[in-house]
């Protein structure tokens, strides 16, 4: 793979400071060496000593004052080592990345910690996007995207998409403009990358099936084009088997993946980690140097040890407990939507996550209904337009989240709401 053409001027120019080198040769430097250079502060001063945090086990971790300090100092912008230790085992285990062993110019997979994926996916779009440039994505998608893309002038090529995700033929389709020779020459303006959530996607709750991963990474290859797997929702699947992801497919190393740990250990901690080709991954790292200069060392520890101490089986036991806990609350929106929107409204089963994406039939349009009425009514759900980049098109979607509210309050909700779309028709 050649990565110039995916790492714009700004991320070209971006070099390691020499201090925050010279800050993390310190870190792995013997106790017996002396340092007057450091500008870190001296954690003697700091108001914290220790901690004992219980875990919902009933199991705790320990901050001794040794450890607490450490955890209250600036740490690596890539990330912990031990974190990302056990980080890279996991990916491993699942993923079986074809690039583990390739030489570090050619892609060798590696790894970072970020502020949750959402740090990391902005870095991802700063990183590569030039204004102008073509991207693809399926609609409709996370807004933190729209976000984050919309900023950076890019053009947005978007894909259809069905209850099994993008529709490999759409994506042909929209790449037959160009010739597969024609990556090569900048003129030609050829995507640079396809974004995509492939489990559980927000909002529509939708996963990609193995064949149609398969074929778009084909496309991928052909066309030259990076694809970035954002998965927050990979461990809240609810069918098995898991279908194998971007990454373990990735012969090439053109696949950037966004993990996350908000929803399976908490978001407060703000744990996320991009897993992608080195060349890549070193960039977002500059990008961090002089950004967040790292993620949180005390979430970072905490889930370090925490990791460390259940070892994977017990990180699959957490999952596979969140997992269980909203596939009951999901059965209980379906439960309400059967009772109250069937013949009012269609929706498919989400296959992982924690949306349901709601289309009200016979109505264009259901801002109005829902910014207005519904929220009259005191039932709040999200109108389909904000997962649009043409947020001002008519949209006949809404988005309920089955995360928090309790079976009676998604009961009482989609009544609310069935009564509101009745009076409205
Ligand atoms: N991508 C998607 C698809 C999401 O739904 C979210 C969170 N809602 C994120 C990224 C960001 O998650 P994090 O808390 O890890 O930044």
């Amino acid at each position: 793979m050649n990565y110039t053409r995916f790492i714009n001027a700004r991320s070209a120019s971006r070099k390691h400071s020499a201090i925050r080198l010279m800050a993390e040769l310190l870190l792995k430097a013997p106790k017996s060496a002396i340092s007057l250079e450091t500008g870190a502060p001296n954690p003697n001063t700091f108001p914290f000593k220790s901690a004992v945090i219980t875990t919902e086990n009933g199991e705790t971790i320990q901050f001794n004052e040794d450890l607490m300090k450490k955890a209250l100092q600036y740490s690596q912008s890539a990330g912990l080592p031990e974190l990302l230790i056990w980080l890279k085992q996991l990916q491993i285990k699942l993923h079986d990345p074809p690039t583990l062993h390739y030489p570090p110019s050619q892609g060798q997979m590696d790894i970072c910690v970020t502020c949750g994926s959402q740090d990391g996916l902005c870095k991802v779009f700063e990183m590569i996007i030039n204004p102008g440039d073509n991207i693809l994505l399926n609609e409709p998608v996370y807004p933190g995207t729209i976000h984050a893309l919309r900023p950076l002038g890019c053009n947005i090529l978007t894909v259809a998409s069905d209850e099994h995700g993008i529709i490999p033929d759409s994506l042909k389709e929209i790449l037959a403009k160009w010739k597969p020779e024609d990556a090569k020459n900048p003129e030609k303006n050829t995507p640079k990358f396809l974004y995509t959530i492939p489990n559980g996607n927000n909002p529509a709750g939708t996963s990609l099936t193995t064949d149609r991963k398969k074929e778009i990474y084909e496309l991928a290859r052909k066309y030259d084009f990076l694809i970035i797997e954002d998965d927050p929702y990979y461990f809240l699947q609810f069918n098995k088997p898991w279908a194998p992801t971007f990454l373990s497919m990735d012969i090439d190393g053109r696949v950037i993946r966004a993990d996350s740990f908000s929803k399976v250990l908490s978001p407060g901690l703000r744990i996320g980690f991009l897993t992608g080709p080195k060349p890549l991954i070193e960039r977002i790292v500059l990008h961090t140097e002089v950004s967040t200069m790292h993620p949180s060392t005390f979430s970072q520890l905490l889930v370090s040890q925490l990791l460390h101490q259940w070892g994977e089986d017990g990180f699959r036991a957490q999952t596979e407990r969140v997992t269980k806990v909203y596939r009951k609350q999901m059965d209980a929106l379906l439960a309400a939507a059967d009772k109250w929107l069937s013949g009012l409204a269609e929706w498919h089963v989400p296959t992982a996550g924690m949306f349901l994406w709601v289309k009200i039939k016979g109505m264009n349009d259901v801002r109005k209904l829902i910014e207005e009425k519904a929220m009259k009514k005191e039932i709040f759900v999200l109108p389909g337009y904000h997962f649009y980049f043409d947020s001002s098109a008519p949209c006949p979607y809404f988005r309920a989240s089955f995360s928090l509210a309790s079976p009676e309050q998604m009961d009482m909700g989609f009544q609310r709401l069935a009564q509101l779309i009745r009076e409205s028709l």
